[in-house]
C-alpha cells in the first residue's frame, strides 16, 4: 500500500526494524517555559506512534525530560540572582515560584497538564532520577573506556580538535553541586577522580553515587541503545550535516553498537508576524497552555498533523484564528464527506483529521463560526444566554451529542478568553444601557425613525434611515456611539438583531 500521510511513511519504516514492541521517543531540556515550538517534538512522536498503531503493532512511547542538563541562563521571567544556580542540574535548582520541588518540575508540571488536554500521554522519564540512581552506569562505563575512538568520531566534524584529556562526561561536583570539574583520572571500572573549580578534590564510584552525566552526543546515543529506540525526531538545530545527529547516530553504531532510530526533523512553529525561531529571551514565546485556552484540543493537534514536520507553520493569536477555525471545519466536512474535491486530497485530510482527533465523533459535530461566538459572547455574558441565541439562530442541532456539548461549552469559553486576550479593538465592544451622550435635534430625529421601523427592519432600511435623516454614514456612526460608546463596531443590523429589538429600543427612547 502506498503511503501519503507523512506519519504513516515514518511508520513504514519504523516497522520494518522488526520488532516485537516499538519504542518511540522525544526528550526536552526544562530549562524553562516550554513553548509550542519544543511541542513539535512530542507532537510528532504522538502522531508517529498513532500511525504504528494503526499498523496494528505495538508502541511504547516514552518523553524524557533531560533535567540532569545543566542549568546554562537565566531566562527574561525568572529573578536575576538565579544566575548563582548556572552549573547545576536544572533539576537541582530552587523553584523561582516556590510551588513545585525545583525548577525543572515547575515547567515539567505544566507542560504535561497542557499536553494531556491535546491527547498526549507518553510515559514520562526524569534523567535527573535515572542518571542520580546510576542507572545508566554502565554505558558510562562503555564510553569512558572507549573514550579514544570517540574523540577521533567528533574531531571528524570538528575545526579545532579536542583536547587530549578530554572526557566524554560531566560531573557534578559533590560539594558545590557545580559542573565546574576536570577529570583527573579514571581507572577503567566505575571509579573515577576530578577536581572542582571550588577547591573540591575527590574519588567517587559513579556505580554509587549518581553525579557523573554523558556529554550531550554520547548520552543520545547511549539512550537509543538503553531504551532501544525505534523513532526519535529531531529540531532543526541537531539536524545540520555533522551536526549532533549525525555525530551521535556513529557514536550510536561504533560505541554502542546500536542502529540509530529513523529521523525525522522538524522545522519551527512561528509566531505569526513574527519570523524564525520563538525564544525565551526575546519574549515571543507562546506555550501550549497559552493555545489551549483559544484553540480546541483537536485544532491545536490539526496544526502539527496537518503539516509535514519539514515545513515551519505559523499559529495565529491575531484575527487569523478565524480562518483556522473555518480550515478545521472544512476538514471536519471532507471527513464526514460533506465536500466534494479530488480523492487524492480528500485521502490526506481524512487523515489528518484522524489524527487530529481525540475522540471521534459519530457524526458530523456542531461548527459554530468562531467570529460569530467572539461576537455572541460579549452581547451575552452568561453561557446559557448565548446557548439560547444559538438555538434561536439554528446554529444548535435539534438532538445535541454529548460530543456537540462538550465542544460548544468549550467554544463559549475560547471565544470570551480570545476576545479578552487577543482581539483587536474592532473586535471587542460592550453594550451601553445607559444614556451617556446628547444628541443633536436631527439627530434625534432619526433615532426616532429607526424605533418607528424597528419591528420591520432590515437591512436596507438602515440605509433609507440614513438617507431620510440627512445623515447618511453619521447615522451608523452615531448608532454605534449610543450602543457601544466606540465610533463603530459589528454589523449594526446584525447587532441590533442579537441584542433584541426590544432591549435595543429601550435603550433608543432614552434619548428621544
Ligand atoms: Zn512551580
Ligand atoms: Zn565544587
Amino acid at each position: 500500500m502506498e503511503e501519503i500521510y507523512w506519519a504513516d511513511k515514518i511508520a513504514h519504516k519504523v516497522a520494518e526494524r522488526n520488532k516485537e514492541v516499538y519504542v518511540v521517543t522525544s526528550g526536552i531540556t526544562p530549562s524553562g517555559t516550554i513553548h509550542i515550538g519544543n511541542f513539535r517534538e512530542e507532537m510528532t512522536v504522538d502522531i508517529v506512534k498513532r500511525a504504528l498503531n494503526k499498523k496494528g503493532v505495538k508502541v511504547k512511547c516514552i518523553h524524557s525530560w533531560d533535567d540532569f542538563d545543566r542549568f546554562r541562563k537565566v531566562p527574561a521571567n525568572v529573578p536575576k540572582d538565579w544566575e548563582n544556580y548556572i552549573g547545576m542540574p536544572v533539576a537541582n535548582v530552587p523553584d523561582p515560584w516556590d510551588c513545585h520541588k525545583n525548577y525543572a518540575e515547575h515547567f515539567e508540571k505544566e507542560f504535561e497538564e497542557a499536553a494531556k488536554i491535546v491527547g498526549v500521554n507518553p510515559e514520562y522519564i526524569y534523567e535527573s532520577k535515572e542518571y542520580s540512581s546510576c542507572k545508566y552506569k554502565d554505558g558510562i562505563k562503555e564510553a569512558l573506556n572507549k573514550r579514544e575512538k570517540i574523540i577521533e568520531i567528533l574531531n571528524k566534524f570538528r575545526k579545532e580538535p579536542l583536547p587530549e584529556d578530554w572526557y566524554p562526561i560531566q560531573i557534578y561536583c559533590t560539594k558545590c553541586g557545580k559542573d565546574s570539574t576536570k577529570v583527573i583520572f579514571y581507572n577503567g571500572d566505575y571509579k573515577v577522580k576530578y577536581k572542582c573549580k571550588c577547591g573540591n578534590e575527590e574519588e567517587i564510584d559513579f556505580s554509587k553515587q549518581g553525579v557523573v552525566k554523558l556529554r550531550w552526543r554520547v548520552d543520545w546515543a547511549m539512550r537509543w541503545k538503553f531504551y532501544g529506540v525505534d523513532f526519535e525526531p529531531g529540531g532543526k538545530e541537531h539536524s545540520t550535516p555533522g551536526g549532533s545527529r549525525d555525530t551521535s547516530s556513529i557514536i550510536s553504531k561504533e560505541i554502542f553498537n546500536y542502529e540509530p532510530p529513523i529521523y525525522q526533523m522538524y522545522d519551527f512553529v512561528i509566531l505569526k508576524g513574527q519570523g524564525g525561531k520563538m525564544s525565551g529571551s526575546l519574549g515571543n514565546v507562546i506555550s501550549l497552555k497559552d493555545l489551549n485556552e483559544i484553540y480546541l484540543p483537536e485544532i491545536v493537534r490539526f496544526f502539527y498533523a496537518g503539516t509535514r514536520p519539514n515545513k515551519e507553520f505559523a499559529v495565529p493569536m491575531d484575527d487569523e484564528i478565524f480562518k483556522i477555525y473555518e480550515d478545521f471545519y472544512f476538514t471536519e466536512r471532507v471527513y464526514f464527506d460533506k465536500e466534494e474535491i479530488d480523492e487524492k486530497r480528500k485521502k490526506h485530510l481524512k487523515r489528518v483529521y484522524e489524527i487530529s482527533m481525540i475522540e471521534m465523533p459519530k457524526e458530523l459535530p456542531i461548527q459554530i463560526p468562531f467570529k460569530y461566538l467572539v461576537f455572541l459572547s460579549q452581547i451575552y455574558k452568561k453561557d446559557e444566554d448565548v446557548l439560547e441565541k444559538l438555538k434561536q439562530t439554528g446554529h444548535l442541532k435539534e438532538k445535541m451529542s454529548e460530543f456537540d456539548n462538550k465542544r460548544i461549552k468549550m467554544l463559549i469559553e475560547m471565544a470570551r478568553a480570545w476576545a479578552e486576550k487577543y482581539a483587536d479593538e474592532k473586535y471587542k465592544f460592550q453594550i451601553h444601557e445607559e444614556k451617556h451622550l446628547e444628541l443633536s435635534e436631527e439627530e434625534k430625529k432619526a433615532v426616532k425613525m429607526l424605533i418607528e421601523k424597528i419591528n420591520s427592519l432590515d437591512e436596507n432600511t438602515l440605509y433609507e434611515i440614513g438617507k431620510e435623516s440627512g445623515l447618511g454614514k453619521e447615522f451608523f456612526k452615531m448608532c454605534y456611539k449610543i450602543l457601544l460608546n466606540k465610533e463603530r463596531g459589528p454589523r449594526l443590523f446584525e447587532l441590533i438583531e442579537t441584542v433584541g429589538k426590544e432591549k435595543i429600543k429601550k435603550i433608543l427612547e432614552k434619548y428621544v
